[in-house]
């Protein structure tokens, strides 16, 4: 079959995602072309992912990295125009050349041009799922307003979406859980690196500790989100936007060998499941290809190699960050959005080794108990919880040192 090619832009281009996609894209350059990139450091890889696929635009973040981008750029004769800053991210997300958009920045830092992308009703290769977090609402009413599809990447999102029904998948909104016969969601999780390590110790985890997941490789802050199981609270945050799908129904199961991405489970009795190897490049390849099934570059699943699979409840006492993400997410309002910018300054000061990893839920209950109850009402409020809940967290923070 013959393919117009699909114009691409990658928010978040030199990270775990980022370079995750283009490795895909890399495999079938006769399908994809990669119309902008944006990287807010990694200055050396944004020039090597201009030469290998000659995008139009490059943006950066600060205007003195622009520079010596355009410095390298023109050293190798190579024409991409380098912008800069947020407006330059809605720009490159919003283009009328573009098709999809793959958001992959880390952070509530990704949220606006990926709603963005959504209001231009573009495809949205949803990676970031703070953007669901901090703005749930008015990016599903963007979505629902423009037409844009949506496809999920997060792996356990992405086999929930491969696991459902088509008609349900495509329009969540226009039907419920009960209509189709869903009973409800199986999230599943590894568990991270500390599901058995000693609960006196946790305390004493250490950054180096905590980014080592043992089944996925990912950027320094989802890994973090991982060993506390505040991934997977965003996660089930994730999924009640994007599936339409009552709190209640949302299961999470700890599944050590991260081979069932997670399941849907119906009335009749029947489980559906995604499996596969844990290789991010398989959901990137189905939300690229969508409908149709592309080589990604992924080792094929072995079965009799796997030999067992494992599943055990959380541990919320061990996890508080999984239950505090329940809680937000019930009452509502302000509290995900508190959630999310509390949880980024507690993940940042751990990593600078100023927060211990038990302190991290001790910042976000703390920050929920005091800002959860402030009205949104339109995208500025909601960016004023995250600013204000940011300062509070910093505050929060360095008391506890
Ligand atoms: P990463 O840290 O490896 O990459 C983040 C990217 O965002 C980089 O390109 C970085 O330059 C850019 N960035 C960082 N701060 C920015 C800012 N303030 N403004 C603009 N750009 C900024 O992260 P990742 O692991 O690739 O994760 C990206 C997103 O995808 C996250 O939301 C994460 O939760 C989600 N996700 C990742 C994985 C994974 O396997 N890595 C799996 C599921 C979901
Ligand atoms: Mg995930």
């Amino acid at each position: 079959m013959q393919h117009a090619k699909q114009v691409i832009t990658i928010l978040g281009a030199t990270g775990s995602i980022g370079q995750s996609t283009l490795d895909v894209i890399a495999r079938h350059p006769e399908r994809y072309e990669v119309f902008a990139v944006s990287g807010a450091t990694q200055l050396e890889r944004l020039v090597q992912i201009a030469a290998q696929f000659l995008p139009r635009y490059i943006v950066v973040l600060e205007e003195a990295n622009a520079a010596l981008i355009r410095a390298q750029l023109k050293d190798r004769a190579l024409k991409s125009e380098v912008l800069v800053g947020q407006d330059a991210l809605i720009a490159i997300a919003t283009a009328p050349e573009v098709d999809a958009v793959m958001a992959a920045i880390v952070g509530a830092a990704g949220m606006p041009a990926t709603l963005a992308a959504a209001q231009a009703g573009k495809k949205v290769l949803l990676a970031n799922k703070e953007t669901l977090v901090l703005a749930g609402q008015l990016f599903m009413d963007a979505v629902k307003a423009s037409g844009a599809q949506l496809l999920p990447i997060d792996s356990e999102h992405n086999a929930i979406f491969q696991s459902l029904p088509a008609i349900y998948r495509e329009q969540p909104y226009a039907s419920s859980f009960d209509s189709a016969g869903i009973e409800k969601l199986l999230l599943t999780a590894s568990g991270g690196p500390f599901r058995t390590r000693p609960f006196d110790t946790l305390a004493s985890i250490t950054p180096a500790e905590a980014i080592k997941h043992p089944n996925w490789s990912m950027g320094r802050k989802i890994s973090v989100d991982s060993a506390s199981l505040m991934n997977k609270g965003l996660e089930v945050i994730e999924a009640f936007w994007l599936f339409n799908a009552p709190i209640d129904r949302i299961e999470v199961v700890v599944h050590p060998q991260s081979v069932i991405h997670s399941m849907v489970q119906y009335r009749d009795g029947s489980v559906i499941a995604q499996l596969g190897s844990p290789d991010m490049r398989t959901p990137i390849a189905y939300g690229l290809a969508y409908p149709e099934r592309i080589e990604a570059g992924v080792k094929p699943l072995d079965l009799f190699s796997i030999a067992r699979l494992d599943f055990e409840a959380p541990d919320l006492q061990r996890f508080p960050c999984l239950a505090l993400a329940y809680s937000a997410i019930r009452q509502g309002g302000a509290a995900p959005a508190v959630l999310n910018a509390a949880n980024e300054i507690a993940v940042d000061r751990f990593l600078a080794a100023e927060l211990k990893f038990t302190q991290i839920p001790q910042v976000i209950e703390a920050c929920l108990g005091q800002l959860a109850h402030r009205q949104v009402t339109c995208l500025q409020s909601l960016l004023e919880i995250d600013a204000d809940t940011r300062l509070l967290a910093q505050q929060l923070a360095a008391e506890l040192r």
